[in-house]
């Protein structure tokens, strides 16, 4: 099981410091943390597995605001997250320049996090499995890659997908790549263990619930439960 949080645009330095002396999750899953980028360099010190919450795919150039994976490698960060719904939908993220961080993180050896995941629009007009299709097929098919499926519908709104409409979803992304699948969407202590326990939930993808040090134990202890 692989529980990973995503910090978004919270805590710098000294709070992540302070979570991060406090934190001891469980043996048995493996914890990756995603903070911003200014905390990193902390996060890196205090020897967990780091992620970035977004990389570029150039090595260097005149992309003002951007991250290279050279640059998180030097850093000693693990991997990235890519695709985040927040990052397409606030940020004109694509399907195509997802693919395209994607690759360059795997190519200069860091892990990725792949976000895919419907809007409720899409659930409803019933397109799930071609939005899913359309997201998955542009990713590399490659040993670092993890897939998030995060229904956009979920995701900070405390609306959760059912198990097993998680498991239908987590199912059907399996039928496409051959690789982990994170749910992320609302996760919480207290419905962590039945998202978990479905039998194609690798582990989870986890915002709010991750920024309260005894929260992400919670989690990171259903995990080993399920
Ligand atoms: C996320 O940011 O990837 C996420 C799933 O957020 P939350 O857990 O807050 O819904």
């Amino acid at each position: 099981m692989l529980i990973a949080a995503n910090w978004k645009m919270y805590k710098g330095p000294r709070e992540t410091r302070e979570f991060l002396d406090r934190f001891e999750p469980p043996d048995g899953v493996d914890v990756v943390i995603c903070p911003p980028y200014t905390s990193l360099r902390v996060a890196v010190e205090s020897g967990r597995a780091v992620y970035a919450q977004n990389v570029h795919w150039e090595t260097e150039g005149a992309y003002t605001g951007e991250v290279s994976a050279a640059m998180l490698v030097e850093l000693g960060v693990w991997g990235s997250i890519v695709g985040h719904s927040e990052r397409r939908q606030y940020f004109g993220e694509t399907d195509e320049t997802t693919a395209r961080r994607a690759e360059a993180a795997l190519a200069a050896g860091l892990g990725v996090i792949a976000c895919v995941g419907e809007t409720e629009q899409e659930r409803e007009a019933g397109d799930t499995e071609e939005v899913l299709r359309r997201q998955v097929g542009v990713l590399p098919e490659h040993d670092g890659l993890v897939i998030a499926y995060e229904p956009v519908w979920a995701i900070g709104t405390g609306k959760t997908a059912t198990a097993g409409l998680c498991q239908e979803s987590h199912a059907f992304i399996k039928t496409l790549v051959d690789t982990r699948v994170l749910y992320g969407g609302s996760v919480k202590p207290d419905n962590a263990a039945e998202l978990l326990s479905q039998p194609d939930v690798d582990g989870a993808l986890v915002g709010g619930a991750s920024l309260d040090v005894d929260s992400l134990t919670a989690i990171c202890r259903a995990a080993i439960r399920s």
